[in-house]
């Protein structure tokens, strides 16, 4: 959807905070490998008990969250974690490789570099420390990124280990894995920008190039992560995280500078009609015996059958503004359904939406009675096992006494589409205590005088000599530069006969073209595209099988590919080379030698005799086709097409 709101009118600000992982050899506070694991050797179990102090004032997302989770699940792999991860055994000293990359992006941001840093804890109770902290180091302050005619300030440069790995929630065990637990991460904090979503962008553009110039931080989705705090006038500060492309940022800029917008003319409708917020809640009531009599709504079947409560709870003066809609799909009623999904409640309904989902008429008058309505007021229903409903409840009563003030203050996370949903309220500022087990380090002149030469050099000039390395054209080497795929693709350019330009248009245009049609590249690790383009250097696989096999892998979950996968028991290879070879398999598109290929034309050709004796060489074409179908992605066009021609004219000459 088109935003037809103006930055300028609205005060649009965004801060960046660019959370970038660095390609070390080893992690932050230990030698463990920064790779991701592909496999867990072992785990353990934690109970989490953070204090009432750790969890701060009462706050209802967080206790809830913490009544989720007693359990926390830790696995870990060989190689990437050890018994620092474990919290077994103090941190090592901060790798000085990591240090030496921060202090160099300090320089080429022009921040002032701080004479000793400490290292600190920084509390975090949902798990993803075996700790309870994690450990953030202040490495410069201030210093600009200039862009075009901007000058962007920069607030902070910190260096930090990363979290464990999320991997899901299974009953009450949260499971985490430790392979990416300490990896460094590079935190970079913009000063709040102006401007529209696609010039933020570009700041956020500049600075990861910046960093990439440096060849020395990692790649991939996921190792540079953005969290950016949106505001508009008048509004709260919202922050976004978990922002991993440019277009989903442009997207997630646009949605809520709507959505903040929507919710403070809804605030100013709510002002004019005199709402007194204080009387939100005031009444809240069983209604079960309304609802359920018929059971005639589903949802409200299946909750009053598994145990649980329905509640409405009344809303004075609210009539007519829960599903007011000052924006397309943008109203408070949209607000509270996610709101409570957060508190794993599904059943929430607002009077301006009813009589609808099988609730009637009659019961919707029954509910008004019970709650003493009057015209103005509205009310909200919500169904649901009666511990979630205790904290739902609350949660919403909370957002719509908040509605009048427009916008909350709070954390959102971003959707893969570019929207965004309530993830929690905004914490206060982050509670930091000294690490006690890691002096502070001392940065002298000479130390930073030592690195002003590994500062990165500047994207162009780095984009200009790719381009001059490989042959390729000043819009490829961008394009490599930009992607993912750097690295494998010099890899591949320097170790095979192929040419550079061809492996770099197959792993830019055409694997954006593929993602464009919703599939997913994850599964097209380095390892499967180095496999792919050996095979095609030994003459196994042509190349117009490249992208028929990429694309054949990205919709893996395909059946075919699984069973081929599944039945090559006795391949010792790897996963990654089974599926290679199943995605060949499957497409049929293993390379044919000359001899069969010649022997196939000659087949071709005697049976379509009829054909080449009415048109003569004018037959090609039509021949050509029919071979075609047979043989791609299995041998060279211009072959055919060059052996098809051959083998006619010698016959038609005859
Ligand atoms: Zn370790």
């Amino acid at each position: 959807m088109a935003s037809i709101l103006d930055p300028a009118s609205l005060n649009l600000k965004v801060g960046f905070e660019i959370h970038q992982q660095l390609a070390t050899k080893s992690k932050l506070f230990c030698d463990c490998s920064c790779e991701e694991a592909k496999k867990y050797d072992n785990s353990f179990v934690r109970k989490l008990r953070p204090t009432q102090s750790e969890l701060g004032a009462y706050d209802p997302a967080a206790m809830f969250e913490f009544s989720k989770m007693h359990t926390v699940e830790y696995l870990a792999a060989f190689g990437s974690s050890c018994l620092v991860e474990a919290d077994e055994e103090p941190p090592h000293d901060v790798t000085k490789e990591a240090l030496e990359i921060a202090l160099t992006f300090s320089l080429a941001l022009h921040s002032k570099v701080m004479h000793e840093i400490h290292v600190m804890r920084k509390i975090v109770i949902d798990g993803s420390n075996t700790t309870g902290f994690q450990r953030t180091m202040l490495v410069a302050s201030g210093g600009y990124l200039d862009i075009a005619d901007k000058r962007i300030g920069v607030q902070s440069i910190c260096l930090e280990e990363d979290a464990a790995k999320f991997i899901g929630d299974e009953k009450r065990v949260r499971k985490f894995g430790l392979d990416r637990l300490g990896v460094p991460l590079v935190e970079i904090a913009l000063e709040p920008v102006t401007g529209t979503p696609n010039e933020i962008m570009q700041v956020a553009l500049t600075l990861g190039r910046l960093l990439r110039a440096s060849k020395r931080v990692a790649r991939g989705l996921g190792s540079i992560r953005q969290d950016i705090n949106i505001s508009v006038h008048n509004g709260a500060v919202v922050e976004v995280k978990g922002v991993q492309q440019l277009d989903q940022l442009i997207k997630v800029i646009e949605h809520e500078m709507q959505r903040q917008y929507g919710l403070i003319v809804i605030a100013q409708k709510l002002k004019e009609k005199n709402v007194d917020v204080k009387k939100v809640g005031d009444r809240i009531e069983d209604v079960a015996d309304i609802l359920g009599s018929k059971a005639a709504s589903r949802i409200v079947k299946k909750i009053l059958e598994g145990g649980g409560r329905i509640i409405a709870i009344r809303v004075p003066g609210f009539a007519g503004m829960v599903g007011f809609e000052p924006y397309n799909n943008i109203r408070l009623g949209r607000e509270l359904g996610k709101l409570v999904k957060f508190y794993d409640v599904d059943g929430v309904f607002h009077s301006d939406e009813l009589p609808n989902y099988g609730i009637t008429e009659e019961e919707v008058a029954a509910v008004k009675q019970r709650l003493q309505m009057n015209d103005n007021d509205a009310f909200v229903i919500l169904g649901g096992s009666n511990d979630k409903i205790r904290f739902a409840s609350e949660a919403i009563i909370q957002r719509l006494k908040a509605a009048v003030d427009g916008v909350p203050a709070e954390t959102r996370a971003a959707t893969p589409e570019g929207t965004t949903v309530f993830l929690r309220p905004r914490p206060g500022v982050a509670r930091m205590y000294p690490e006690t087990d890691i002096p502070p380090i001392a940065i002298t002149d000479s130390m930073l005088m030592s690195l002003a030469d590994k500062t990165p050099r500047q994207w162009d000039e780095v984009v200009d000599l790719l381009a001059k390395k490989y042959n390729l054209n000043k819009k490829l080497a961008s394009q490599i530069f930009d992607s993912e795929y750097l690295n494998v693709f010099e890899e591949i350019a320097s170790k095979t006969k192929i040419q550079p330009t061809f492996i770099a248009s197959k792993l830019t245009e055409d694997l954006t073209s593929l993602q464009r049609q919703g599939l997913d590249t994850s599964v097209l690790t380095d390892q499967v595209i180095k496999d792919i383009f050996t095979r095609l250097d030994r003459g196994s696989i042509t190349k117009e099988s490249v992208v028929l096999i990429f694309e054949k892998l990205m919709k893996n979950g395909e059946p075919t590919i699984m069973r081929i996968v599944n039945e090559q028991t006795n391949v010792k290879d790897d996963m990654e080379m089974k599926m290679v070879n199943a995605a060949i398999e499957a497409l049929g598109a293993s390379s044919i030698s000359d001899e069969e290929l010649s022997k196939g034309l000659d087949r071709i050709i005697n049976n379509n005799m009829a054909i080449i004796k009415e048109k003569g060489a004018n037959a090609l074409s039509t021949l050509m086709g029919r071979a075609m179908a047979e043989y791609r992605g299995k041998a060279n066009g211009q072959k055919v097409n060059a052996m098809l021609k051959d083998k006619m004219s010698k016959m038609i000459d005859n």
